[in-house]
């Protein structure tokens, strides 16, 4: 299968890709002609004069002494670059301008190779941009351009707009300490530690003082310009090793860094490029680019959005669709830039061996929600049970690996699971992807245990003999066999073939227990039975209408209900510890309160939401205190906000996340918790919040989202009847 995928990228004599590019360089020389726009000057030197355009620059000792003038940070808005000299043009750079031409204004064109500039602009204005549509239209733009003018560039243009290296599950991470930076920072500029340190403090962005740093900057000599691919070559080396020659890597990318490069190097680097473009806009902003580019020669350019609306919404629901089921951008970009969009599904297949994104739940708050929802539908019940979600897959080499929710390698936790994986399967089973939550097993009683045991389990370098803590796994779903997807077949057909292809084994391979009926008394009873069975409640689904694995869409075809869901706030949260107060009395000498924040994937940042202090054990507290103290920070980092009156006694990495129930959630003048989402200056907070426990399996980025709160917030019953109340007021105000 593999194979198979590499072969579509050949490099063809004629790319669809050029064709755009060529058909549109006709089009413009004619219209430079008739309409004698200013010619975009020729550079001063081509890439190849340069030498290898992969190189990175290194401080040319031929070139002319030259001091660098400080420049002011903030970004200075040109309608055209064509006209300026090479210089300048790269300064001026500003894809969100209205009249944006993705091939007029890229100043790079004749070079054809995209200079890091030209992206950390981009950022630049992206980060000074307020609207999330304007973000994605400039995104798009600068994407447009590359697709046209240096095609090549755009995949490691997505990466570093994404802040990634490889796909996610092949788990290569920047996160270089910010000491190590500081220390390169230093030698670069000639600073010392403790200026950069209380600059730092002071801004909260390392990012914005290496700019500053390097902008004040004399030089001996300028080094040669940085492009996109080189730097993308760099950060990967970064990534691999270790020590001094981390450093010396990163001070030889950043003496080269100018204007803003040096800003999102850095970030880059610390992990957190702070541009507000999660992996959902970065897709919306390609598939507009795609569109833009398709048009490029029928209609003036910067209009696309407006006219082809449908075709950027069908553009992207392929490219999501794609990509959920496909998360690797090293197949998709090129089978994107070779094909027709309407290929693109059937290019970049799913494949055991590459996780897909798992359909997620939505919760509710009792079973007249169920009965609302699904209301003449053929539904199921199935026991939620609490455990570890498992994506488990057999590819056509008959090796096993099993992915985390969050698409990440578990294979070495479950050596168990493979050597028994042999008696799942009956007759002529070659390839599989399984969806199903591996839960801890009581083999003497015969009974599923608590979560808690289950993370008890060694993470790595697992041996068979060794393993205390048995496992059962419970298989709710299958997504692909025998070569073929079943995603978009309905749950009823996938689960015939389920159960005709695979079998139970007692304590080992089990269906999850399902009940199908829409009988809401029986569904009530069912509930019982699944926590008096030790599971969480329930799982309510779709089996013929509605009924396909919705991974690219939220979808509401799979819903929870749990039995001890607050019937306010419909669900617990998950958040991550930021901060922690020494405790008083029986506390003394351990944290007895803690600082929890909501994640903002749209603004990569960790947003406080409460204190917490109740919930705990005292044999709780001593591990939290224990396991933080590991961790803690000497100030925040520059992605926690926060209001300064909730300063904790020590900041911690955001490493863990907790469970966490509350009454309500209510708005507040001091936490930043989705601020802006539901009122312009309040955030919004918990009240009397209830530790419940460590959700291991969740990654502090995938804490509940600042976007889930707001949800959570305005689904609450007297937010809705305010709402209710006041829209009733508006239409008797406009009625009258
Ligand atoms: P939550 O983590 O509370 O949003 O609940 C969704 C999770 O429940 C899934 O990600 C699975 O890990 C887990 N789960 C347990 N049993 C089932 C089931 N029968 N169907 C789907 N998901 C299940």
């Amino acid at each position: 299968m593999q194979k198979s995928i590499t072969s579509f990228f050949k490099p063809k004599d004629e790319s669809q890709n050029s064709k755009y590019a060529e058909d549109a360089r006709k089009k413009e020389t004619k219209s430079a002609s008739i309409e004698e726009k200013p010619k975009v000057p020729t550079p001063v030197k081509t890439i190849k004069e340069e030498g290898d355009e992969n190189a990175l620059p290194t401080v040319d000792s031929e070139e002319k002494m030259e001091l660098e003038a400080p420049s002011p940070v903030k970004v200075r808005k040109m309608e055209l670059n064509s006209g300026l000299p090479e210089n300048e043009a790269s300064e001026a750079y500003d894809p969100s301008v209205e009249t944006y031409h993705p091939i007029n204004d890229a100043y790079w064109k004749a070079q054809r190779t995209t200079p890091y500039l030209a992206l950390a602009r981009t950022f630049q204005v992206i980060e000074e941009t307020k609207g999330r549509l304007k973000m994605i239209d400039t995104l798009s733009n600068f994407f447009c351009s590359v697709m046209l003018v240096s095609p090549e560039d755009l995949l490691p243009c997505v990466y570093l707009s994404i802040n990634q290296l490889a796909p996610a599950y092949e788990g290569l991470e920047l996160g270089v300490a910010e000491t190590t930076l500081m220390k390169a920072i230093c030698k670069a500029t000639g600073r010392n530690l403790a200026h950069i340190k209380s600059q730092t403090q002071l801004t909260g962005d390392l990012g914005i003082v290496a700019e500053q740093s390097r902008v004040s900057q004399r030089m001996m000599f300028r080094p040669k310009p940085l492009n996109v691919r080189g730097v993308f070559a760099k950060l990967k080396e970064i990534a691999n090793i270790s020590g001094q020659a981390k450093i010396t890597l990163v001070y030889d990318v950043f003496v080269a860094c100018r204007h803003a490069e040096a800003r999102f190097f850095i970030r880059s680097l610390i992990g957190k490029l702070r541009i507000g473009i999660a992996e959902q806009s970065l897709l919306t902003a390609l598939a507009i680019a795609l569109v833009k580019r398709n048009h490029i020669n029928d209609c003036k350019a910067h209009k696309v959005c407006d006219i082809y609306k449908d075709e950027i919404a069908d553009t992207t629901l392929i490219l999501k669709t794609t990509y959920s089921q496909c998360p690797n951008y090293d197949i998709v970009i090129p089978a994107l830039l070779k094909y027709d969009i309407k290929e693109l599904q059937d290019r970049c297949p799913m494949h055991p061996g590459m996780p897909l994104r798992p359909m997620l739940a939505q919760p509710t708050k009792g079973v007249s929600e169920v009965l609302e929802r699904f209301s003449g539908m053929q539904i199921t019940c199935e026991w939620k049970y609490d455990g570890e979600r498992a994506q488990i897959h057999l590819n056509k080499d008959g090796e096993i690996s099993i992915f985390s929710r969050n698409s990440e390698n578990n294979t070495p936790k479950y050596p168990d699971l493979i050597a028994r994986s042999k008696s799942l399967v009956k007759g002529n089973v070659e390839t599989y992807i399984l969806d199903s939550e591996i839960v801890a097993w009581d083999i003497e009683r015969k009974q599923i245990l608590p979560f808690q045991i289950l993370t008890t389990r060694k993470r790595k370098n697992v041996d068979i003999a060794d393993i205390k803590v048995q496992v059962c796994v419970y298989i709710f779903d299958l997504l692909y066999f025998n070569g073929v997807s079943l995603v978009t077949k309905p749950l009823s057909e996938r689960r015939k073939i389920l159960m005709e292809h695979f079998q139970e084994v007692e304590g080992e391979w089990q269906f999850a227990t399902a009940l199908d009926t829409t009988d809401m008394d029986e569904v009530q009873q069912f509930l019982e039975e699944s926590i008096k069975g030790n599971c969480e409640g329930l799982m309510v689904k779709t089996l013929d209408e509605e009924a396909t694995y919705e991974i690219a869409k939220r979808s509401r075809n799979w819903l929870k209900l749990k039995k001890d869901y607050l019937s306010n706030v419909g669900d617990s949260l998950d958040l991550v510890v930021i901060g922690g107060y020494k405790g008083k009395g029986r506390r003394t000498g351990i944290y007895g309160g803690f600082l929890l924040a909501c994640y903002d994937t749209e603004n990569e940042e960790y947003q406080s939401i409460c204190k917490i202090g109740t919930g705990f054990t005292d044999e709780d507290l001593r591990q939290h205190s224990e396991f933080l103290s590991a961790h803690v920070i000497s100030s925040a980092k520059s992605y926690f906000r926060y209001d300064p009156s909730l300063e904790p006694d020590a900041w911690f990495e955001p490493v863990q996340v907790w469970e966490v129930k509350c009454a309500d959630l209510s708005l507040s003048p001091i936490h930043r918790a989705a601020i802006g989402a539901v009122d312009p200056e309040r955030g919004i907070s918990l009240r009397f919040p209830r530790f419940i426990r460590i959700r291991d399996d969740k990654s502090p980025e995938n804490a509940t989202d600042a976007n889930q709160v707001s949800l959570m917030y305005n689904s609450q019953d007297q937010v809705k009847n305010n709402q209710k109340s006041s829209d009733q007021m508006d239409m008797e105000s406009d009625f009258y």
